[in-house]
């Protein structure tokens, strides 16, 4: 069934902050957002003030301080978010468009899982509401020492552009459930559905406030936002470099805790006793083209054993070349634009780059031809390449996988371990034994054997190690870091 649509059809608010249970106009500078499926300049964003960043916090923290969601019965609580993700589910027409729209994700995939899966995440994390909480401590008999978990108060997330809705529901859902309000700054390319999330949830009876939204740039409003002092935490998710310039930020006006998300540079390894050679050749292939490759555990670097190599490589470029690039409106396309203009230009440099360092180009290697005039990347496998090339070490965020040869297991652990970056990685083998040591030997925040990518199972949670980030997201690890423990000791 197709669920294409016609982009010109929807129309965007004019006003794109949220503060105070409504939306309000920005008063600082205007930006142009645009369609990266064919550069429409579509609508104009209203940024922030440096006042209205203000008030949106100090909103935020009247509305942890006085509204009643921090200390409202916990069930109460979970009912509120329950509903709202019901009103998500309910309102997938107008939703799933309006993310589609400037987003370069493909209205069938918002449509079979982001719009569902991010009211799902909030569920997911208010069924933590009245279930997780402070313990019992085993102490001597004549004293009583527990722990209470409290709020941390304002929580300010800062969000990516590659998937919006789901990478801010991943923030907002477990602050929201244990008790604190936020303030979320989305990516300035992508801001604009995000504030139907924070409709609905008013009209699911969440006080105004909780929940507030502030819009524009990152040095201009996001970090005024964490570095202001009524906020409690910061979360946030986007690249290493901006991971950092936050943590700075809080060191310097805290310090007050942060989660990060980050950058990833994720292996795929494949050995020789691979059982299906093709079905493997599917999961990598799609690790690196899902979202035209724009997701943070992209599977970037191939590592394949090198006496099923070159049978392994004729598939994935097979792969590759079926791609139907086209527009996130038309749901028979497969692989989506690029972000922008900017972010296709870095990603053909590198590849460029690559190519004259004396990589060859086995599929793609150049933007992709496209009716419109969007942005698009052709699926781009490199060779010749050693682990020290730009290409192998920096995440490049495109459809762009580079693949090595190896001959023993340990030197594939040792390949897929040289990087600074630890976010994800996929081994492939028939052989139990191997998974075991591999999910061992690997330096990353997660290992999938003989899949890749994250089911629907919440309760695991997601985060990197190396320079890919700080703490989790998803699972209970996420509720848990939007709480501070209290102690207390009685003596009797
Ligand atoms: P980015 O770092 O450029 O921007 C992310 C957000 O930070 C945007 O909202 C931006 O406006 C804001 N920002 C920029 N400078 C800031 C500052 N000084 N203070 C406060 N906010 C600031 O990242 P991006 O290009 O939007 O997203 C792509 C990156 O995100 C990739 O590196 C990808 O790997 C990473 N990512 C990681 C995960 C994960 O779970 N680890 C998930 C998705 C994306």
């Amino acid at each position: 069934m197709s669920h294409g649509f016609d982009p010109d059809m929807i129309r965007i608010a004019a006003s794109s902050n949220f503060i105070g249970g409504r939306r309000i106009m920005g008063h600082a500078a205007k930006r142009p957002v645009l369609r990266p499926s064919d550069g429409f300049h579509y609508a104009t964003l209203d940024c922030a003030s440096a006042a209205q960043v203000e008030e949106a916090v100090n909103d935020s923290y009247n509305a942890y301080r006085h509204s009643g969601w921090a200390k409202a019965d916990p069930r109460d609580r979970m009912r509120v978010m329950r509903r709202w993700a019901d009103l998500i589910d309910a309102d997938m027409d107008h939703l799933a468009p309006l993310e589609a729209l400037g987003s370069t994700r493909n209205i069938a995939e918002i449509r079979a899982w982001d719009v569902n899966y991010s009211a799902e995440c909030i569920r997911f994390f208010a069924e933590f509401i009245d279930k997780v909480g402070g313990e019992v401590a085993t102490t001597t008999p004549n004293k009583l020492g527990f722990t209470i978990t409290e709020p941390y108060g304002v929580v300010a997330a800062i969000a990516p552009w590659n998937l919006p809705l789901v990478m801010s529901a991943w923030k907002i859902a477990p602050a929201i459930a244990a008790g604190n309000s936020i303030v979320l700054k989305p990516s300035e390319l992508t801001p604009f559905s995000i504030i139907r999330l924070a409709e609905l949830a008013i009209e699911a009876g969440l006080p105004k406030g909780v929940f507030n939204i502030v819009q524009g740039e990152g040095y201009a409003v996001g970090d005024p936002l964490v570095r202001h002092p009524l906020v409690g935490k910061v979360t946030f998710t986007g690249s290493t470099r901006t991971g950092a310039a936050i943590m700075a930020a809080c060191a310097e006006t805290g310090p007050k805790p942060v989660t990060l998300e980050l950058g990833g540079k994720s292996p795929q390894i494949v050995f020789n006793d691979t059982a299906d050679l093709d079905k493997t050749a599917a999961i990598v292939a799609k690790a690196i083209t899902l979202n035209a490759g724009q997701v943070c555990v992209a599977g970037s670097r191939l590592l394949v054993q090198d006496n099923v190599a070159d049978q392994f490589i004729d598939r994935i470029i097979t792969a590759f070349k079926a791609h139907r690039p086209g527009p996130t409106w038309n749901s028979d396309a497969t692989i989506g634009p690029i972000i922008s203009e900017p972010q296709l230009d870095r990603i053909d440099g590198m590849v460029q780059r690559a190519l004259a360092s004396g990589a060859e180009a086995l599929s793609g290697g150049s933007r992709a031809p496209s009716p419109q005039q969007g942005s698009f990347y052709s699926p781009t496998l490199l060779s010749n390449v050693t682990s020290d090339s730009e290409c192998v070490r920096d995440e490049i965020f495109g459809p762009v996988l580079t693949v090595q040869r190896f001959s023993e297991e340990d030197e594939a652990y040792a390949m897929a371990n040289d990087s600074r970056y630890g976010l994800a990685a996929g081994v492939h083998t028939g052989d139990l034994a191997r998974a075991l040591r591999a999910t061992r030997a690997l330096e990353a925040g997660t290992v999938w054997v003989n899949r890749y990518g994250r089911s629907n199972d919440m309760i695991l949670p997601t985060g990197g190690f190396k320079q890919s980030g700080i703490g989790k997201d998803l699972g209970r690890e996420a509720y848990m870091a939007n709480l501070k423990s209290k102690v207390a000791l009685i003596e009797f």
